[in-house]
């Protein structure tokens, strides 16, 4: 009996340690499966973690290149001529791509001497709505730079544009849209710069009032649109026969108004008869029409006859005033005209 319960025990005792075995070895296996599955947890974090620093990292190159694009954009805005912003742009390229040479110029052809582009330069055609701007020529861009060369250079087209519109826009504003000389107010504005610029450098300035004779009568004649062609001539005219440097302006209706800077008596003489010469000779065409026009024109100096722009100006309109009272198609200097009074020749 005793054997009985002894060996039932051991059985029971064995059973239990076998039963205890197989939920160690139980647990064991999911500890085992949960660190397997924790591993897979903290690859997938790691790698995640991996993917988001590349992404910040692209994020952040990006942001340095939009700030850059942004930095060009604005800076290149604060310049009104395209040499300024180019080398605005050229700066700020060289921070972003590596080449050894770009230069702008309006035609392909115009970059070198000889016309032909170097076989180590490639050209990027600056254009913005398919309108051509110009064209940059470069040399030494590596191939990882070309895409950031390409919207860099967009950019700088665009600025470009922007400078055009702007000019274009100017140049409306200042200048008389039938005959292309300054407007009366813009030509103000120029002729006060210079007779501080002439007081500064204690030089002389003349100052020339134009006025076509009888042209009331020509419009009378011919009509008005022949008219305005014949105004479009005068300014022509008046034009040819001045310095670059020099200032034209229409003072309103068939008026017209030169300032000749660093310009004596002696030279406002030749410079106003020559004008008036050439107009005397030179019948204009407009339309089916040959119209015969001449100039009387009244001279002023600075500082001789006025330091003032309104004196000046007085005194041109007094001496055109004795121009046309004096049988017109002539010059009259305001200094000299008490002394010989009008010139013809
Ligand atoms: P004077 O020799 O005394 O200067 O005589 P004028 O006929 O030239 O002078 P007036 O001041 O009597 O007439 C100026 C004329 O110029 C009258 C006006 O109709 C004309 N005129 C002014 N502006 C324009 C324009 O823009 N186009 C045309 N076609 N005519 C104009
Ligand atoms: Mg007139
Ligand atoms: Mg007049």
């Amino acid at each position: 009996m005793i054997y009985v319960l002894l060996i039932s025990s051991a059985v029971f005792v064995g059973v239990v340690f076998y039963l205890a075995k197989l939920v160690v070895l139980g647990l064991e296996q999911k500890a085992d499966e949960d660190v397997l599955k924790a591993k897979d947890t903290y690859g997938r974090i790691i790698e995640q973690k991996d993917r988001s620093q590349a992404e910040k990292a692209k994020l952040e190159r990006e942001a340095v290149e939009i700030f850059t694009l942004y930095d060009m954009t604005r800076d290149i805005t604060r310049h009104f001529d395209e040499q300024g912003a180019f080398n605005i742009f050229l700066g700020k390229l060289k921070e972003s791509v590596h080449l050894e040479d770009c230069r702008l110029v309006h035609d392909i052809d115009e970059g070198f001497k000889g016309g032909a582009l170097p076989s180590d330069y490639a050209a990027f055609i600056l254009k913005s709505k398919e309108k051509k701007l110009g064209a940059l020529l470069y040399k030494g861009l590596e191939d990882k730079d070309k895409e950031k060369f390409a919207i860099l250079a967009h950019q700088f087209a665009l600025a470009l544009r922007r400078l055009k519109l702007y000019k274009d826009i100017e140049t409306l504003a200042l200048t008389d849209g039938l005959t292309g000389v300054y407007t009366r107010r813009y030509f103000i504005e120029r002729f006060d710069e210079e007779i501080k610029r002439s007081g500064a450098r204690k030089s002389s300035l003349a100052f020339l009032m134009v006025d076509a004779d009888h042209f009331k009568a020509i419009n009378d004649q011919y009509g008005h649109l022949t008219g305005d062609q014949v105004l479009k001539e005068v300014a022509n005219i008046i034009r040819e026969n001045v310095r670059e440097i020099d200032i034209v302006g229409r003072f309103g209706g068939e008026e017209f108004c030169v300032v000749l800077p660093d310009t004596d008596p002696e030279g406002s003489r030749v410079v106003a008869e020559r004008i008036r010469k050439s107009a005397e000779r030179k019948p204009i065409r407009a339309y089916d029409n040959t119209v015969h026009l001449t100039l009387s024109l009244g001279t002023a100096i600075f500082p001789t006859d006025g330091k003032l722009l309104e004196e000046l100006m007085d005194k041109a309109d007094w001496a055109l005033y004795r121009a046309k009272s004096q049988g017109r198609n002539c010059v009259v200097a305001f200094g000299s005209y008490q002394n010989g009074g009008a010139s013809k020749s």
